[in-house]
């Protein structure tokens, strides 16, 4: 039996291409549990996986793809049984392992999560990685105190996946969101995810001259990294916390340590790929009671396999909108 596949395939002179091709079930890597795909999606990540991939993809030829959701074909896990619908995010899946742009996966049971209630599976992957990455997010700032009544939330990378999903989620949360975009035109977009203002990219692109600046928010999902954390750590309010997600501006930090010292500004790591299983369930369990599904329908782009290769070059120019869903079928 065959199924469809984004294969990666790389030449001689290193130069890679995608294509859409038909591949036998032989083909798939080992794993525990074969799952019959319904929906994907696209990350940054996945833009580097597509393209000649950023140092992330080991072997060709590779089928990308860091996340997907689907029901389970077989299985030698006793954890999951054919039918059952199920999520896989993070494990370096669409980098070292084949990912979810194909019709069929094969992946450890372990990397499974059983689709939370109350989601479909194309929901689940119109919030994908970068989605429950914002949930992370969130929560780390919950449990680093912050609350609604403590001020505005800055979201960065705002029109992007993760910034979209932040937004939507902060903001039926009841927070105040500030939403940090380089695209004006999609100031509508942002505010119909519950955004309350603006903030021009420009605003925080400069580097640091002054090493605190007036203390202007409770909390931070920040997607952009280099320069604009830096600017934004001394914006901080103090004791306020910056969920530092993503690198989408640069990996780079030009900050100094003042706003830690001077304002106990805390810095807190995000990582969503070596996630605990528990902590998986959680962000999944609260994605679905705290983020409003007509908001995450306004993000979705719908795509299929050969729409890849294009918009896998347009996410590193950071010029996708809100969330792409692949149907690979
Ligand atoms: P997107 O491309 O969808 O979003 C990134 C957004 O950042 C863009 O839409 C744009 O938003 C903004 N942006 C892009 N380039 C620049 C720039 N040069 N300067 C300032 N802003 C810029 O990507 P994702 O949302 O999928 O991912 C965002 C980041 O998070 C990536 O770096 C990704 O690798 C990381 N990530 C990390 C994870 C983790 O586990 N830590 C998991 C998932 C993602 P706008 O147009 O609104 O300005």
């Amino acid at each position: 039996m065959e199924f469809n596949a984004l294969v990666v395939e790389r030449d001689e002179g290193g130069k890679t291409a995608a294509t859409v091709q038909q591949i036998g079930m032989d083909r798939l890597p080992e794993g525990e549990v074969t799952v019959a795909v319904d929906y994907s999606t696209l990350n940054y990540k996945d833009g580097l996986c597509i393209g000649p991939g950023g140092g992330l993809v080991r072997n060709y030829p590779h089928v990308p793809g860091i996340d997907f959701a689907g029901r389970v074909e077989s299985s030698a896990d006793p954890r999951y049984a054919p039918g059952d619908a199920v999520v896989l995010t993070g494990w370096r899946v669409g980098e070292a392992h084949w990912g979810g742009y194909a019709q069929k996966a094969r992946v450890r049971g372990d990397w499974l999560v059983p689709l939370p209630k109350g989601l479909t599976t194309r929901q689940a992957m119109a919030v994908g990685t970068a989605g429950f990455t914002a949930m992370l997010a969130v929560m780390e700032l919950e449990d680093h105190g912050l609350t609604p009544d403590k001020g505005e939330v800055l979201v960065t990378g705002a029109a992007g996946g993760v910034g979209s999903v932040a937004t939507a989620i902060l903001a039926h949360l009841g927070y105040s969101v500030a939403a940090v975009t380089g695209r004006p035109e999609t100031a509508d977009y942002l505010t119909t995810l519950g955004a309350a203002r603006i903030v021009p990219r420009a605003e925080l692109a400069e580097t640091v001259k002054r090493p605190l600046e007036s203390e202007t928010w409770a909390g931070c999902v920040d997607a952009v990294g280099g320069a604009m954390l830096a600017r934004v750590l001394g914006q901080m309010k103090y004791r306020a916390s910056v969920a530092a997600v993503g690198l989408a501006g640069g990996a780079a930090l030009p900050a100094t340590v003042v706003p830690f010292l001077l304002r106990g500004v805390n810095l807190l790591g995000i990582d969503s790929v070596l996630r605990p299983y528990g902590d998986r369930v959680r962000a999944w369990d609260r994605i679905a009671r705290d983020l409003p599904m007509d908001r995450l329908e306004a993000m979705i782009q719908p795509a299929t396999l050969s729409d890849l290769p294009e918009l896998g070059a347009a996410i590193l120019q950071g010029a996708v909108k809100g969330r792409v869903v692949v149907d690979v079928n």
